[in-house]
């Protein structure tokens, strides 16, 4: 019989409205299974870890991150699968770091959550839930058919890394516009072989070291120099720059300058596109070949929660500024396409 590990972390999935105030607040998983009896017919042993404090995933930090991957280590010999309930508003941070912090992954991690508290009537907890697991325990010739890190959400599988929440009112949270689903939930469970990723052949292993010392320097028109001196030079080691298009960001020379100053400085700046569907292109235009020149990270078609969490990731892993931006152009996980 599989086993299957659910880490509950919170999120709308587990709250209730409070009778008096009706705000939404977490309640305990006893709670969550009364709500859901299928869950004893699944034909599987699923053991649960409840976080002590349950949150909102607003207050998600890398602590908590890095609990999470030693949970599953401890946990990773005994179970087929985890799934991981976590509210959807920061799902994709969390699901994109545990992909970089869980290396050779042969099983698979599913986080799952709702948009309705699983106690109300037209919830769409309990088909997320319910196949989440199914999901997590589904193998084939004795292998995982996923062993990756994943969000299912309303039907769709997710890689992780590729996901990003881009709806709050519709059950439809989540979109993967670079990245096909991996699997799509209908009468037939239908898994997308060809795109999913397949295991190393070594051994399993986490990484908990994660350094926040990450800006980001959102670029908007008449966007002043004061604004990008001070994010510049902040003091951190990685910022990420969203930029126009493919990339590109104004020519005027204090711009282009405050850049290279940060360059020298040590700094590595990674450029991923405003855009939610395309890749950067450094050096397509006039206005991104200097960045090119200069030295700046290209992120490709990485989302925004993929590049922050890389980031933090491989400023942990090392302290050289070249390798941390080569290793940012490689393709580690999955979370990016090398054009
Ligand atoms: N605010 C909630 C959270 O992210 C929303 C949700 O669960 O969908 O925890």
């Amino acid at each position: 019989m599989s086993q299957i590990l659910i880490i509950y972390t919170g999120g709308t999935i587990g709250m209730m409205s409070d009778p008096k105030t009706k705000v939404l607040r977490p309640i305990n998983f006893e709670q969550i299974m009364e709500n859901v009896p299928e869950l004893e017919k699944l034909n599987c042993k699923i053991k649960v870890h409840s976080f002590e404090e349950i949150i909102d995933s607003s207050n998600m930090n890398p602590a908590i991150w890095s609990e999470l991957a030693l949970l599953i280590k401890e946990n990773y010999d005994s179970v087929d699968g985890v799934v991981i309930l976590h509210g959807s508003d920061t799902m994709a941070f969390t699901a994109s770091v545990l992909s970089f912090m869980l290396e050779n992954l042969a099983k698979p991690i599913i986080f799952t959550g709702s948009q309705l508290p699983i106690s109300a009537i037209r919830t769409d907890a309990k088909e997320n839930l319910m196949t989440a697991i199914e999901i997590a325990k589904a193998k084939k010739n004795d292998r995982a058919r996923v062993p990756e890190v994943c969000i299912y959400f309303d039907y769709k599988l997710f890689r992780g890394n590729r996901a990003f929440k881009y709806n709050s009112s519709k059950f439809e949270a989540f979109r993967s516009p670079n990245y096909p689903i991996l699997a799509e939930s209908g009468v037939h469970l239908k898994f997308n072989i060809n795109d999913i990723r397949q295991p190393a052949d070594a051994p399993f292993k986490i990484h908990r070291k994660l350094v926040n010392d990450v800006a980001v320097l959102k670029l908007y028109p008449g966007i002043s120099q004061k604004v990008v001196e001070t994010i510049l030079g902040a003091d951190v080691r990685g910022i990420v720059m969203e930029t126009f298009g493919a990339g590109n960001t104004t020519t005027d020379k204090w711009f282009t300058d405050l850049l290279k100053n940060a360059i020298n400085s040590g700094k590595v700046i990674l450029d991923i596109s405003q855009c939610k569907v395309g890749t950067v292109e450094l050096g397509r235009y006039e206005t991104s070949k200097e960045l090119k020149d200069m030295g700046i990270t290209n992120g490709y078609d990485m989302t925004y929660e993929a590049a922050i969490t890389k980031m933090m990731f491989l400023l942990g892993q090392y302290e050289e500024p070249l390798i941390i931006k080569e290793m940012l152009e490689t393709d580690l996980r999955g979370e990016l396409t090398v054009s």
